[in-house]
């Protein structure tokens, strides 16, 4: 076995056909064993759930090769747990944790050449998802279900280097009170492609999420969980039952108060005070931190200060924490490292 012929660093996040994905089915009540297939195609009624009525549900990791050669992926456990949540919210089975990250582990292990390796900055990101299958015309769950996992290798996030980004207050709301912005969803993501297209239109990377109900409170963007920076260098995250409950977001919370000793609050974040932050960024797995360096309110600038030129400080202690811990040249907690055995 060897690499794939790869340009490690110069790809970009785009989809890569790789080896091996894992398919499970759902009929009559019970998933069956489950197994790695070379097609990468899905063939479904016209009519399926999913393409009628948007039931669909998805997760994203990544995996990577550590500084001493492992194979690795970061905290599938909470992958799994979050998919159960979500499959919830929209009447799909429950596909079970252990075999969720039985299956991540399978198919990283059937496409181990296309694992990056150490030091290109690019990651072999990971999808699990699960949609209705069966063809319903009438509203109503589907009784045949596909949970997949396939994987591709993406190119470092900043190439580069990183230079802090700029975005805008939506007039656009992402997810409604007792919605479902708590879950991840495809449907979650259809709504806001409009808003993504006008806001790079008109020259903004992002979209800022205000609380639908008073537009008074900072909610996420369209696929990232905010981090701010007190002048008193206290790292606090907006608390809210419409935001998607972001991994890397809960994993810093736990770097900046563990390892770097700073406090840390979940609180909710008026979007009137956010002018008395220093620092700004934006969590997700894809990234891991996008330092934000403004805020553009219908015209009137919001500057973080320590952040505006380059990532600020906090935020780049952070990333490099997390980022080592994921590496391996900085301890993990318990169970934050799954390795795979290759
Ligand atoms: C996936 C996602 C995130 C980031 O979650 P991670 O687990 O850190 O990748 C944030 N917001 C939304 C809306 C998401 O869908």
């Amino acid at each position: 076995m060897a690499k794939k012929d790869i340009d490690w660093s110069n790809i970009g996040f785009g989809y890569i056909k790789t080896d091996k994905r894992y398919v499970s089915n759902y009929k009559n009540g019970a998933w069956d064993e489950g197994t790695l297939t070379t097609d990468d195609t899905v063939t479904i009624s016209e009519c399926a759930c999913v393409l009628q009525y948007a039931q669909t549900v998805f997760e994203g990791l990544k995996a990577y090769t550590t500084e001493d050669g492992r194979v690795v992926c970061f905290r599938p456990d909470l992958n799994a747990e979050r998919m159960l949540d979500s499959t919830e919210r929209l009447k799909m089975p429950q596909f079970p944790k252990e075999r969720f990250v039985e299956a991540v582990k399978e198919v990283v292990k059937a496409n181990v050449d296309y694992v990056p390796p150490y030091g290109s900055g690019a990651t072999l990101y990971i999808r699990p998802y699960m949609f209705g299958s069966n063809a319903v015309i009438g509203v109503k769950p589907a009784e045949e279900y596909q949970f997949r996992v396939f994987c591709t290798p993406v190119g470092p996030y900043f190439k580069g280097g990183v230079k802090p980004i700029t975005i805008r207050v939506s007039d656009f709301d992402r997810a409604a009170p007792h919605g479902s912005g708590h879950i991840k969803a495809g449907l979650n993501y259809a709504m806001s492609l409009y808003a993504i297209v006008d806001a790079h239109e008109k020259g903004f990377d992002e979209n800022m999420y205000l609380d639908a109900a008073t537009r008074t409170k900072v909610e996420e963007t369209g696929g990232a969980n905010f981090l701010f920076v007190t002048k008193d260098k206290k790292v606090v995250t907006p608390k809210s039952n419409s935001i998607l409950p972001s991994i890397t977001r809960r994993s810093l919370m736990t770097v900046a108060k563990d390892y770097l000793g700073l406090d840390v609050e979940e609180r909710e974040v008026m979007f009137d005070e956010i002018g008395d932050f220093v620092e700004c960024g934006l969590c997700g797995t894809a990234a891991v931190i996008s330092p934000v360096g403004c805020v553009n309110d219908h015209g009137k600038e919001i500057i973080f200060k320590n952040g505006h030129e380059e990532m600020g400080p906090v935020i780049k202690e952070l990333r490099d924490t997390l980022t080592g811990i994921q590496m391996g040249h900085i301890k993990a907690p318990e169970g934050w490292i799954c390795e795979i055995d290759v």
